[in-house]
C-alpha cells in the first residue's frame, strides 16, 4: 500500500471514526431495486461458509511467502490458474512481468560492546548487504531529521538508529524509505529503523526503502520497538555502544513473474470492464496472508460467487492477482501498459489491500456524478454494515491505470490490526477472522456487481 494512499486513509479514519454500533445509512434508492435480490444472493453466498478463509490458509500453509522472484510465488500462481479455471472462471491466463530479484540472505545485529547481545532485526527490502565480516561501529541514536542534521560531523562512520515513535504509516514511514540515504549523505555506515507499526511483541518490521541517487549505498535494518527502547535506555546512561551488522541482502538478475488474471464475460456489453483485485506477492516472512493474500482470495471470491450463483453482469468482470507491488510494483505499471488500449473501457477500478478485517465500506475516487451511484450502492451493504464511502479510492497497482485512464477507483476499507501485523513474520492467517472475511467478500461481490451490471455505466 503506497504512503500517500495510507496518509489519505489515516486522514479518513480520523474524520470517520468506526461506529460504535451502527452506521447511519441513507435511505433506499428505488433504482437499486433489481439488484436486492441478486445482492441478497451474494452476501448470503459470503457469509453461509468459511470458504474464502480456506483458500486463504491453503495458500498460505501450502506457498507460504511469496516475494517477487520466489519459487514460492511461482508456485502460488500456478496454482491459481490452475484454481481460477476450476472455479468456470473465463479467459484464465497470466500476463508476464519483469520483477526485481532481491534475496535476503542471512543477517543479524549484536552489540559488540560493552558486552555482546543479540538484537532482533529485519533488513529492508532493497537493501544492500554488508561485507562478510559485518559492519561494526558506534550508535548514534536521533528522534528526527532535524536532530539527524543537527548531529552533523558526528554522524560520519556511525551506525544511525531512527528512534521515531509510530504515530501513523504515512507520518513514521518516511524514516525507513529515506533515512538510511540521509544518514549515509552525512557519512552512516548503516542505517537502524525503529519497526514501523505499533509495539508488537519484539516483532520486527521490514519493508522498503528508497534509495537516494546522490549518497552512497548502505545497509539498513528494522529494529523491534523493545530493542530500540533498550538502546536508548542505555545510551541514556552515558554507555558508549558498538553494533555490529551483517548481511547478505542482495540483487540477483530481475525474474520472470507473472500478473494472474480471470474473468465472467459481460452478457451485453463485454468490451466494458469492471477490474478487481489484490497484489500475490508479499514479503518474505510470515505468510503473506494479510498483505495481501487476504485481498486477492476477497477479489477472486466476487467471481467465483457470481459464477456459482448464476449471476452473469452486463459488463466483464476481471479479476487480476497483480505480481511486485512490495518492492517495485512492477505488476500494477505491467497491467496498464499491456491493457492500454481497453484502458477507456474500465469503467471501473477496485483494489483490496488493506487487509480482509471487519469491512467498513469503500473509499471511492471519481466524478461528484459517480459517487452519489456508489453511495446508492453501499446501501445493498447495510446488513452488514459495510456502507460507508470514504473520501479516497485506489491503490499501489490500479494507481498506475487509473491515473493513466483517469479511471473511477475504489479500495476495500477495513477496521483491524493492520499495521499490528503489516510486512512482519506474524502476518499469519490466525490474525484472519472467518465471518470478517466472508463480509469483505460480500461487499466486493455487491459492489462489483451492481457496478457491472446497471444499465448505465459508472461515470
Ligand atoms: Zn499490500
Amino acid at each position: 500500500m503506497p504512503i500517500a494512499r495510507l496518509l489519505a486513509f489515516a486522514l479518513v479514519l480520523a474524520q470517520f471514526p468506526p461506529p460504535a454500533v451502527d452506521v447511519p445509512t441513507r435511505p433506499a434508492s428505488g433504482w437499486l431495486d433489481p439488484y436486492r435480490d441478486a445482492a441478497s444472493r451474494l452476501t448470503g453466498e459470503a457469509l453461509s461458509s468459511d470458504f474464502a478463509w480456506q483458500r486463504l490458509a491453503l495458500i498460505g500453509d501450502t506457498f507460504g511467502n511469496r516475494l517477487s522472484g520466489s519459487p514460492n510465488l511461482d508456485a502460488a500462481i500456478t496454482w491459481a490458474v490452475a484454481e481460477m479455471k476450476k472455479d468456470g472462471l473465463e479467459n484464465v491466463h497470466t500476463e508476464p512481468v519483469k520483477v526485481p530479484h532481491w534475496v535476503r540472505g542471512r543477517e543479524s545485529l549484536e552489540i559488540a560492546g560493552p558486552i555482546p547481545q543479540p538484537l532482533v532485526i529485519l533488513g529492508l527490502g532493497n537493501s544492500v548487504g554488508t561485507p562478510a565480516a559485518g559492519v561494526a561501529a558506534e550508535l548514534l541514536i536521533v528522534h528526527s531529521f532535524e536532530e539527524l542534521d543537527t548531529a552533523g560531523a558526528r554522524v560520519k562512520g556511525k551506525i544511525v538508529l531512527f528512534n521515531v515513535p509510530f504515530t501513523n504509516y504515512g507520518d513514521t514511514v518516511r524514516f525507513r524509505t529515506t533515512g538510511p540515504s540521509r544518514a549515509a549523505a552525512l557519512g552512516a555506515v548503516a542505517t537502524l529503523v525503529r519497526a514501523v507499526g505499533p509495539a508488537g511483541l519484539r516483532t520486527p518490521h521490514t519493508g522498503t526503502l528508497t534509495y537516494a541517487d546522490d549518497a552512497p549505498k548502505i545497509p539498513a535494518a528494522a529494529l523491534t520497538t523493545e530493542d530500540t527502547a533498550r538502546l536508548q535506555r542505555m545510551v541514556d546512561r552515558g554507555t558508549t555502544v558498538r553494533l555490529k551488522l551483517t548481511m547478505e541482502a542482495r540483487f540477483l538478475p530481475d525474474a520472470d513473474s507473472f500478473n494472474v488474471v480471470g474473468e465472467l464475460r459481460g452478457r451485453e456489453r463485454p468490451g466494458e470492464i469492471v477490474t478487481i483485485g489484490g497484489h500475490f506477492d508479499s514479503w518474505d516472512v510470515g505468510t503473506g496472508s494479510t498483505d495481501d493474500g487476504g485481498g486477492c482470495v476477497v477479489s477472486w471470491e466476487a467471481l467465483r460467487m457470481m459464477k456459482k450463483l448464476n449471476l452473469r453482469p452486463r459488463r466483464t468482470v476481471r479479476v487480476v492477482l497483480w505480481t511486485n507491488e512490495e518492492n517495485g510494483t512492477r505488476g500494477g505499471s505491467a497491467y496498464r501498459d499491456q491493457h492500454l488500449a481497453e484502458l477507456p473501457n474500465h469503467v471501473a477500478m477496485i483494489e483490496s489491500d488493506s487487509g480482509v478485517f471487519r469491512p467498513l465500506g469503500f473509499g471511492f475516487t471519481g466524478s461528484e456524478q459517480a459517487r452519489e451511484r456508489i453511495r446508492d450502492i453501499a446501501t445493498l451493504l447495510a446488513g452488514i454494515h459495510a456502507d460507508a464511502v470514504l473520501p479516497a479510492g485506489g491503490g499501489a497497482d490500479i494507481d498506475p491505470s487509473v491515473q493513466q485512464a483517469n479511471l473511477p477507483s475504489l479500495s476495500l476499507e477495513v477496521d483491524g490490526n493492520y499495521f499490528l501485523i503489516h510486512h512482519t513474520p506474524a502476518d499469519t492467517i490466525d490474525k484472519i477472522d472467518p465471518l470478517e472475511m466472508s463480509r469483505c467478500a460480500a461487499a466486493m461481490a455487491v459492489m462489483t456487481y451492481v457496478i457491472a451490471e446497471m444499465p448505465e455505466r459508472l461515470r
